[in-house]
């Protein structure tokens, strides 16, 4: 076994397991179910500060920023996207599938999204029908300020599709005051259970925009439209993977008994960085990093499949390299959810110690040992 220390999916404490093998019912006619699907539903929209509503959808995380895009998106409408990083790029397929025009705003990948340099692109051109944006862009590590990304778009009367996939229950997010219309998350990065669920959070202005919309949403697994009434009329699009569920629930629970979430990843976080700083590596980002997931740059003369490989086979601890522009060139570490806490991160750091040693590489300090101190 493993110790998943990747950006995503993350481990998996025991009683998000167990919960997976509970018995089960019939999620389509067993009436308990509906009341059991919405307080978990009700239970996301209060830990994200939401008064919209919450749904959680059979799929991946993927789903939900196909959903969000598959849902807002008529054919030729402008879309604008928010491009600093490889998931924010990727939000125009989607768009595009759909039939919009993506709009590309590509900034710097090493920093978070100025906002004010986007205003004054606004002020220029201000015809998009929504725009996407990422909180936690992963493969960078790059934390954008949604609150005030989004806030300047609903001034300008545009609506946002936002991807905190890895930024939700790792970092702050107030869904309500950062007047995000679409937000997706997943179920296996902070929130740590295992992957297949999708989350959403939909504004009223959002549900608006999908029932006026002139032509019918052209998905059916991807609609949102169909979850609007699954209370009232007792009726889901398909039937709800009730297991995953039960383990997401356990998981929300987990969350929600945790008060210091926040201050836990941002300590990890920061002594990760430190440490990794002052042995001589160097991080990917400038600035604007994301306390979920740290992305270290692969020193000259070394590949990231050598570094990934003896820290996998030789020391069990699993990290993430990376793809896109970025393959080849960083490697990740996950320390978000149940992965942000000190043994794990004082493990994994003793595990790269060794392997860069190993593999020729001098540190100016032991990062575990760093690590230790500073946490
Ligand atoms: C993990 C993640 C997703 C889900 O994508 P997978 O690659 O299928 O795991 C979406 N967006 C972001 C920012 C993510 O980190």
């Amino acid at each position: 076994m493993y110790k998943i220390m990747t950006a995503g999916p993350t481990q998996v404490r025991e009683n998000v397991r167990m919960a997976r093998s509970l018995e089960t019912t019939n999620p389509d006619l067993d009436l308990e179910f509906y009341e059991f699907y919405k307080r978990v539903c009700d239970d996301l929209n209060e830990l994200l500060y939401s008064s919209g509503r919450a749904y959680i959808l059979g799929g991946e995380g993927i789903l939900g920023l196909e959903a969000a895009c598959a849902s807002l998106t008529e054919p030729g409408d402008r879309v604008l996207v928010v491009d600093n990083g490889i998931f924010g790029k990727g939000f125009a397929d989607f768009v595009t599938l759909y039939g919009g025009k993506a709009v590309m705003y590509t900034c710097d990948y090493k920093r978070p999204v100025d906002v004010q340099a986007l205003r004054d692109y606004l002020e220029k051109d201000a015809d998009f029908k929504y725009a996407t944006v990422v909180h936690c862009d992963t493969p960078s590590g790059v934390l954008n300020d949604v609150k005030a990304i989004c806030n300047l778009l609903a001034e300008f009367g545009i609506l946002s599709a936002v991807d905190s996939v890895a930024g939700m229950f790792g970092e702050y997010l107030n869904v309500d005051e950062s007047k995000i219309d679409i937000l997706c998350g997943g179920s296996q990065k902070a929130l740590s259970a295992p992957p297949g669920l999708t989350l959403l959070w939909v504004s009223d202005k959002a549900m608006e925009s999908m029932e006026s919309r002139k032509t019918p949403i052209a998905s059916f697994y991807a609609n949102i439209l169909t979850f609007k009434n699954y209370y009232r009329d007792k009726w889901f699009p398909y039937t709800m993977p009730i297991s995953d569920i039960k383990g997401l629930a356990a998981a929300v629970d987990n969350v929600k008994a945790d008060k210091d979430i926040f201050l836990r990843h941002e300590k990890i976080a920061s002594a990760t960085r430190t440490a990794i700083t002052e042995a001589g590596l160097k991080l990917y980002l400038d600035e604007g990093f994301s306390n979920t997931v740290t992305v270290v740059e692969v020193p000259e003369n070394l590949k990231d499949e050598q570094i990934l490989s003896i820290m996998q086979n030789k020391y069990q601890v699993m990290i993430s390299g990376c793809f896109d522009v970025l393959a080849g060139k960083v490697i990740r570490i996950g320390h978000m959810g149940e992965n942000a806490n000190v043994s794990d991160m004082a493990e994994t750091l003793g595990a790269m110690d060794q392997t860069f040693k190993e593999l020729g590489y001098p540190l100016k300090c032991s990062m575990k040992d760093r690590f230790l101190q500073l946490v």
